[in-house]
């Protein structure tokens, strides 16, 4: 049945949400129908002009008020995040604080960036210009469940900056997060209409690209074709932050410690499930075997449970799915030659769903483990000769994402980073520039098209209205663009321009 079959009829299917350590049954919600998606975005398109006219700062003001929110509610939200995700509480955490920082970045950029600018003119004195920057209207958000909240959210508030209504479809597998969080929204004072929860899969998800005037997808690349696809044919504006394969180097002049224990976040904060996660790692021959030796050390160190603190480094995954694929790109690299150092098993006396984090090497490029986005806890390790190897075959990939680079020379690895083809590159901090909000994060290639965060993840959510005054100083009544007067001006000033080129 595709969105458009959906009808009122059909519409009591039930949406089971699940915990994935303990199975519990957390909630059975509605799949909302295209006549429910469309009469939500009626409701939201009457309710944005109100929140349009309290202007930016009168946003700004809700807006804290419900990081505030947030904040104080931290360990609640995080409760009903890792209930959903079956992650670790750090990473659960971290995702109320990366969403708070960035309403924090907004609160004090959003005016600065949404203001009026004046421009250029071409004819000074009689002319003056300006750009307004005005809201889509209703803008639409499909989200995934790694980071149920963060991503369930963070362009959503964007656009609620920029003044639009939002309607939010979040992952069918993991919707509470971002449910409990619009509550939150409703008690800041966000009008109801403004940000609303529909409820459902890719079904519901396809009926809201019907009806938005703008959609954002944060998820898989195959979806995100389907979701152009239908965006271009509506010729209404997108963004896309889409999977990736994302690689890791570490250099010769790499500190050995602090690589090693970062690559290990890098691939297993979440279980790896993590857009940004380091999915193939480079080391150059001249380190590679004191480098593995650490990351074996530091391997020994982490606390993979179900367990609720902040000691634990890695939970459960979420979906049998994920399992199912990051096993078969094991057992693919395995018959192919690879070598387990870490893990390498599945953990059922934590739960379902867990896989000890694992560490590759032997790996060819050739293999699934190196070429496909696995998505779950793998660290495949390939030897390169030197750090031009490294970049070349960390550019050797349909994704581009993030990428990582480890040494102790800033201004060498900020050298390569311009080499890499990805959105961001970090040095000796893998996925960092997602706590970095004045960063657009964003990918290249199939990783993606527009950018979240910085000015530009603003700018995205608005339209650009140009506005041109003439005082009719040098304008008279005329039939041409081109009388005599104009030639005459124009010649004069680009003559002028040889002297003083800012005019
Ligand atoms: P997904 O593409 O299966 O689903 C994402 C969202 O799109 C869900 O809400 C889903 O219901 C909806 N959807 C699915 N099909 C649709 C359709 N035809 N029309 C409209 N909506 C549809 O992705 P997922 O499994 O939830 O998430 C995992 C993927 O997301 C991974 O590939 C990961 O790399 C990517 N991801 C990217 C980022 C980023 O910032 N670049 C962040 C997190 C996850």
């Amino acid at each position: 049945m595709n969105a458009a079959e959906m009808t009122a009829e059909s519409a009591p299917e039930l949406l089971p949400v699940r915990n994935p350590i303990t199975g519990e049954t957390l909630a059975e919600l509605p799949i909302m129908t295209p006549d429910e998606v469309r009469a939500a975005a009626e409701r939201a398109r009457a309710a944005q002009p109100e929140w349009e006219a309290l202007g930016v700062k009168g946003r700004v003001k809700v807006l804290r008020r419900f990081s505030e929110l947030m904040w104080t509610g931290r360990d609640r939200i995080s409760e009903i995040i890792r209930s959903e995700t079956g992650k670790a509480v750090g990473s659960a955490w971290s995702e109320v604080a990366v969403l708070d920082n960035m309403i924090h970045y907004y609160s004090l950029k959003a005016p600065k960036v949404l203001r009026p600018q004046k421009r250029k003119v071409t004819v000074p004195f009689a002319q003056r210009a300006k750009v307004i920057y005005k809201p889509y209207g209703v803008a639409g958000f499909l989200t995934p469940w790694n980071y149920p909240l963060q991503n369930g959210l963070v362009d959503a508030i964007a656009a609620l900056f920029a003044g639009n209504a939002v309607l939010l479809k979040p992952s069918e597998i993991a919707p509470l997060s971002v449910i409990a969080a619009v509550d939150l929204m409703r008690q800041a004072g966000i009008p109801q209409n403004v940000a609303q929860v529909l409820t459902g899969d890719g079904r519901t998800g396809a009926a809201m690209i019907d009806v938005v005037d703008y959609i954002s997808l944060t998820g898989s690349t195959a979806t995100g074709r389907k979701v152009a696809l239908r965006a271009a044919e509506r010729m209404i504006p997108y963004s896309l932050e889409l999977g990736g394969k994302d690689p890791a180097v570490v250099l010769e002049d790499a500190d050995l410690d602090v690589a090693a224990s970062w690559c290990l976040v890098g691939a297993f904060e979440n279980a790896g499930q993590v857009c940004v996660s380091t999915e193939r790692l480079y080391v150059v021959d001249e380190v590679y075997e004191p480098f593995i030796a650490k990351l074996q050390e530091w391997a020994q160190k982490m606390t993979v449970s179900a367990e609720n603190g902040f000691h634990v480094h890695m939970g459960s995954l979420t979906n049998t799915r994920e399992l199912a694929r990051a096993e078969a790109h094991l057992a693919d690299a395995l018959q192919r030659g690879a070598k387990v150092i870490a893990g390498g098993e599945r953990r059922p006396d934590l739960g379902p769903l867990f896989f000890e984090p694992t560490v590759l090497v032997d790996v060819t490029p050739d293999m699934a483990i190196m070429q496909e986005e696995t998505f779950g806890p793998m660290l495949p390790i390939l030897r390169v000769k030197d750090a031009d190897e490294a970049i070349r075959q960390a550019n050797d990939s349909p994704y581009g994402l993030s990428a990582c680079i480890f040494t102790k020379n800033i201004r060498r690895g900020e050298k390569l980073a311009e080499g890499v083809e990805s959105g961001d590159v970090t040095i000796n901090h893998p996925m960092f520039v997602f706590g970095t909000p004045d960063l657009p994060m964003g990918g290249w290639k199939d990783s993606g098209i527009g950018r979240r965060n910085g000015p530009e993840g603003l700018l995205r959510f608005v339209k650009p209205h140009a506005i041109l005054s003439d005082n009719m100083l040098l304008t008279g009544p005329s039939l041409t663009q081109t009388d005599e007067k104009t030639r005459g001006f124009y010649t004069l000033e680009r003559r002028l321009r040889k002297v003083l080129p800012w005019v």
